[in-house]
């Protein structure tokens, strides 16, 4: 079985893709499962799953949230989601596109006053899914108020950057009890981003597994192979669960492949089949 990609966007929330095109492009390349892991909305998963069908390829169910905790923002990943059951969760998705537009709308003005020319309704026609900072750095590399997409985040979109707000996050004992009421497998996504090694890393982590995540995603485009590999020994440490995947956006994540990473991401297949007995272990549906 090919490598597998457990964490990909699609047009439903700021990706290129439509989800059918993004499993036929998953299909042709090989891979042997694809997550379609949307940001605040699981809209784009029945399209996905259909395509799945026609294709042959295993396609899994997911999404992908903000969550807070201890003072910090993460993301988590929901696999396996029952997304058409998942009631709670829809609740909190939509708790969480109110909060968004206000900080687009915030963000607009910031970038306003700061001379660019963009405006909001712009930004929300230029957009098909989940309206966010990669839809806003799109247009400022358009406009040639920016070189590149990352100097957008530098300057303007990142969390140093000038028009920077916070997106509106779920508290992760929330996130994680509406996940798992649509029976999802939660995973802490791209530890990386929390900038933390050693013994602080293994507490967050330890009071993650204490909240309720489920696993960790040590496979992902931005950890080198020796980073992975801590991940995985971490994950063995706490009995948590390990999952990995690209991010893949197409263009908005420019560089990024499906399935590939910057080149050298490989998830391998048994990522997949441990996950699954996991969950066959709790009598979770696969
Ligand atoms: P948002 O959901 O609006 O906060 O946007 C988050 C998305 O912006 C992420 O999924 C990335 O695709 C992109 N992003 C965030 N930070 C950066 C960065 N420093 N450089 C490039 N892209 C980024
Ligand atoms: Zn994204
Ligand atoms: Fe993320
Ligand atoms: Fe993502």
């Amino acid at each position: 079985m090919g490598p597998i990609d457990l964490h990909t966007h699609t047009s439903f929330s700021d990706g290129e893709f439509p989800p059918g095109e993004l499993v036929c492009m998953a299909a042709e390349a090989g891979l042997g499962a694809l997550a379609i892991t949307d940001h605040d909305t699981m809209d784009g998963l029945d399209e996905a799953l259909e395509a799945g069908n026609e294709t042959g390829l295993e396609v899994v169910p997911g999404c992908e949230l903000s969550a807070s905790f201890q003072g910090r923002t993460m993301h988590v990943l929901g696999l396996w989601v029952r997304h058409r059951e998942a009631d709670a969760l829809r609740a909190a998705l939509a708790g969480i596109l109110g909060g968004r537009e206000a900080r687009n709308q915030y963000m607009v003005e910031k970038l306003r006053s700061l001379g660019m020319d963009i405006d909001y309704q712009e930004l929300l026609e230029s957009a098909q899914g989940t309206v966010g900072r990669p839809h806003m750095a799109r247009i400022m590399v358009e406009r040639g108020a920016v070189k590149s997409y990352e100097a957008a985040f530098r300057k303007y979109l990142g969390r140093q950057g000038l028009a920077y707000a916070p997106k509106p996050s779920l508290p992760l004992e929330l996130a994680v009890s509406s996940l798992h009421e649509a029976q999802a497998t939660v995973a802490l996504a791209h530890p990386y981003l929390l900038g933390l090694n050693g013994r602080p890393l293994e507490e967050l982590v330890r009071a993650c597994k204490d909240m309720g995540v489920d696993a960790l995603e040590a496979y992902y485009t931005d950890h080198s192979q020796t980073r992975t590999r801590e991940y995985i020994e971490l994950a063995r440490r706490l009995d948590m669960g390990v999952c990995g995947g690209s991010d893949f956006h197409g263009r908005a994540k420019p560089g990024v492949k499906l399935g590939a990473g910057r080149g050298t991401l490989r998830v391998p297949y048994e990522v997949l089949e441990e996950l699954k007995a996991r969950r066959e272990a709790k009598g979770l549906w696969t």
